[in-house]
């Protein structure tokens, strides 16, 4: 059985794909899945977040992309999150442009994955904000999509074009892709404007909604700061508590798939 390969995705910045990526990634270790996290951003944020010092790689998945390393010989493993990490670095701007010169720069990464997915249950992919080629190659190599968003009036209206290229990308590169569900996150259950939006989200897309909560928690917050992802920072914390719960039902979601 080789991984289940998921993206974390959404276009607008700061909703807290790499929040998510990171600690559900530590989750799902936490249980014992044997996991890997890639980070797809020129931000490093995932790479940092997991105790690992962007400035520093020897090789990250800017080398894995142009085929100037395996994937292998640049994953390195996270001590504070218990998974490994693909880690990325500023350099990974650049990749945007140079891989527009290979014939098959959508599906780089997917060639890479391949042939480490038989050593992971999970794969998750921290894409970054935007809807660029480095995000299709995330696409191109999952079987779904997890959408962080936040309860927002304006949340679904970035989402069209997200859906779009989820659709896209299912009808001519990557048959298999789907959307997995959204992910309510830094939720404020005082706001009446975020009860809102949430029960219309439940209401308009019924199971793709995921039904953990990620609600807002300082903690979670100061995580990346000290290079441990929020689960092993404090996991009594209400937001370690519900990322720990969302692994929980990525796993039993799992079964149904
Ligand atoms: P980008 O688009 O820049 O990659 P992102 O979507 O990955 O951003 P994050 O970096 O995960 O978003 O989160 C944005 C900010 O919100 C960070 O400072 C993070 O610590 C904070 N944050 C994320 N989730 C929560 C939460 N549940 N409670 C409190 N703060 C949070
Ligand atoms: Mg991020």
């Amino acid at each position: 059985m080789t991984a289940r390969i998921f993206c974390i995705a959404n276009q607008k910045g700061g909703v807290g794909k790499t929040t998510t990526a990171v600690n559900l990634a530590a989750g799902l270790a936490a249980q014992g899945q044997r996991t890997l996290l890639v980070d797809l951003d020129p931000q490093g944020n995932a790479t940092m977040g997991s105790g690992i010092d962007k400035r520093q790689l020897a090789r990250s998945v800017y080398q894995v992309l142009l085929g100037a390393s395996t994937a292998r010989a640049a994953i390195v493993h996270s001590e504070s999150g218990g998974y490994d990490l693909l880690p990325a670095n500023r350099e990974l701007a650049g990749a945007e442009v140079e891989l527009v010169e290979f014939d098959d720069r959508e599906r780089r990464l997917k060639q890479a994955l391949d042939a480490v997915a038989a050593d992971y249950d999970f794969v998750l992919i921290d894409c970054p904000p935007s809807l660029s080629l480095l995000t299709i190659n995330g696409l191109c190599c999952a079987h779904g999509v997890i959408i962080p968003m936040q309860c927002e009036y304006f949340a679904l209206e970035g989402l069209t074009d997200l859906v779009n290229t989820i659709k896209r990308v299912h009808a001519n590169l990557n048959p298999r892709l789907k959307i997995i569900g959204l992910l309510r996150v830094m939720y404020d259950p005082r706001m009446t404007l975020q009860q809102q939006v949430s029960a219309q989200l439940e209401a308009h897309f019924g199971d793709k909604v995921f039904r953990t909560i990620i609600p807002r928690n300082v903690r979670l917050a100061e995580a990346p700061s000290y290079g441990v992802p929020g689960v092993a920072y404090d996991r009594s914390a209400k937001g370690a508590q519900a990322y720990l719960a969302f692994g929980a039902e990525m796993v039993e979601r799992m079964k149904s798939l």
